[in-house]
C-alpha cells in the first residue's frame, strides 16, 4: 500500500512541499475544488503527493476493500454511421464483416453467462446502425429480464440512445423513458470521449457534440436511470481540455446526482485512422493513467462515489496500482468484449478468479458487487 499508518510526518512533509500543496490541503479538508485547481493538478508532475491524498481519499470511503462485477459485454452490432477515428470495430453498412446479432443469440449469451459465471450484469453497446428500430432494443431488454430479472442491463451510450431517436424521428427522452420500461437499468458513460467540441470535431466529427451527451445523461437521470460517465483520454486533446471534461461531469453530476462512477480509457492507438494518419502513435501510458486516476479522486470526491481502475485498456499490472492512486473498483470481467480487441491490444476478458487474485496480489479485500454498486460477495 502506498500509504503506511505510520508514515504520516513523511506524508505531510512531501504533500507540503508539493507544487500543489494548497489544492493537496484543501483536498483532505473535503473542499469542492474547480476548473482552476484541476488544471494545476494536471500540469504538476508531483505525482507522489497527488497519489498519496488520492489514496487517502480512497481509503476514508472504502478502507481496504475493492469491488468488481461479474459481467459480459455484447457488443450487438459492428454497423455504425459515425466513423470514429479513434476506432478499430466498426464496419459500414453492407460491409462484408459486418454483423448484428438476432434476439435469440443475445438472450442465448446472456442465458449462458448466467449459467456458466453467474454473471449479475451485461453491459451493452454497439455502433450506430441505421437499420435497428427500437422495438429491436425493447424485445432484447425485455427477453433478457423475462428470463434473467436478476441481471442488470448496463445498456446504450448517449450517442447510441441518439441514434435511436434519430431512426424513430422521436426524442431521446421518449427513447430513455420506453427502454426504461423495457428493462434497462443504467446507461455506460461510453460517446463522451472528451467533452469538447474542438476534440470531437477532430477524432469524431459525425458523433454527438458535447451538450447534447450531457443532455441526454441529465433526460436518463431525471427518469432516475443512473449512469456512468467516461472520458477517453490520449489523442489530441490538452490538459485544459482534460480538466473541463471533469468539471463538466462535476456540475451536471451537482445538480443530478445520477453518475455512479467514473472510468477514464486510454485510448489505444492500434489499428485506427488517427494512428494511420499519424496524428498519434503511441498510448498515454502507465504515468498518465495513474495521474489520471489520482486527480479524478481528488476532484470527484464528495461528487461521484466510484472510480474505476481500467484494466482493459492499461492491463492488470496497471490496473492493480491504480488502486492504490485512488480507484475503488477494479471494472468488470467483461467476457465477450469486442471492441477494444478490434486493436489487437491485450487480453480483453478476464475471469472472475483472475480479477479476485489480482485484486489480493496486493494486499486488498475483495467484493463482488452488482451493477449498482451493491456488495453481493465478500472474497
Ligand atoms: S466508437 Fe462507436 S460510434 Fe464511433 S465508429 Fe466506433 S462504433 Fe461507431
Amino acid at each position: 500500500m502506498l500509504i503506511l499508518h505510520n508514515t504520516s510526518g513523511l506524508v505531510h512533509h512531501l504533500i507540503t512541499k508539493s507544487d500543489v500543496a494548497d489544492i493537496l490541503h484543501n483536498a483532505l479538508d473535503s473542499h469542492i475544488l474547480g476548473l482552476d485547481e484541476c488544471i494545476r493538478l494536471f500540469k504538476s508532475n508531483d505525482i507522489y503527493p497527488i497519489a498519496m491524498v488520492s489514496n487517502i481519499l480512497r481509503q476514508r470511503l472504502y478502507g481496504n476493500t475493492v469491488t468488481f462485477v461479474n459481467n459480459i459485454i455484447l457488443n450487438y452490432t459492428n454497423v455504425c454511421i459515425t466513423y470514429c477515428k479513434f476506432c478499430a470495430f466498426y464496419r459500414p453498412v453492407g460491409h462484408e464483416e459486418a454483423y448484428t446479432l438476432s434476439l435469440d443469440e443475445i438472450v442465448r449469451r446472456v442465458l449462458v453467462s448466467r449459467e456458466m459465471f453467474g454473471i449479475t450484469q451485461v453491459l451493452i453497446q454497439g455502433g450506430h446502425n441505421p437499420n435497428l428500430k427500437l422495438e429491436f432494443y425493447e424485445d432484447a431488454f425485455k427477453a433478457i429480464k423475462t428470463r434473467c430479472p436478476e441481471v442488470g442491463i448496463h445498456g446504450l451510450s448517449a450517442s447510441e440512445i441518439d441514434t435511436i431517436a434519430k431512426v424513430e424521428r422521436s426524442s431521446t427522452k421518449e427513447v430513455l423513458a420506453r427502454l426504461k420500461s423495457a428493462g434497462l437499468d443504467s446507461l455506460p458513460g461510453a460517446g463522451a470521449e472528451i467533452l469538447d467540441d474542438d476534440v470531437k470535431a477532430e477524432i469524431s466529427p459525425l458523433k454527438i457534440k458535447s451538450h447534447e451527451w450531457l443532455r441526454i445523461m441529465e433526460e436518463a437521470h431525471e427518469l432516475d436511470i443512473k449512469s456512468s460517465a467516461t472520458m477517453m483520454y490520449g489523442t489530441v486533446e490538452t490538459e485544459e481540455q482534460r480538466a473541463r471534461h471533469i468539471m463538466k461531469i462535476a456540475e451536471l453530476q451537482e445538480k443530478t446526482r445520477g453518475f455512479m462512477a467514473f472510468i477514464p480509457w486510454s485510448f489505444e492507438p492500434n489499428k485506427t485512422r488517427i494512428q494511420a494518419e499519424g496524428l498519434i502513435r503511441y498510448s498515454a501510458g502507465g504515468f498518465n493513467l495513474l495521474k489520471m486516476i489520482a486527480i479524478s479522486r481528488i476532484i470527484f470526491n464528495g461528487v461521484i462515489d466510484h472510480l474505476q481502475s481500467s484494466w482493459l485498456t492499461n492491463g492488470i499490472g496497471m490496473a492493480q496500482l491504480a488502486l492504490n492512486y485512488g480507484a475503488d473498483d477494479f471494472g468488470g470481467t467483461l467476457i465477450g468484449e469486442e471492441v477494444v480487441t478490434a486493436t489487437g491490444s491485450r487480453s480483453t476478458e478476464l475471469s472472475a478468479h483472475k480479477i479476485i487474485d489480482a485484486i489480493k496480489q496486493i494486499g486488498f479485500e475483495v467484493a463482488e458487487r452488482d451493477n449498482f454498486y451493491q456488495t453481493i460477495k465478500n472474497y
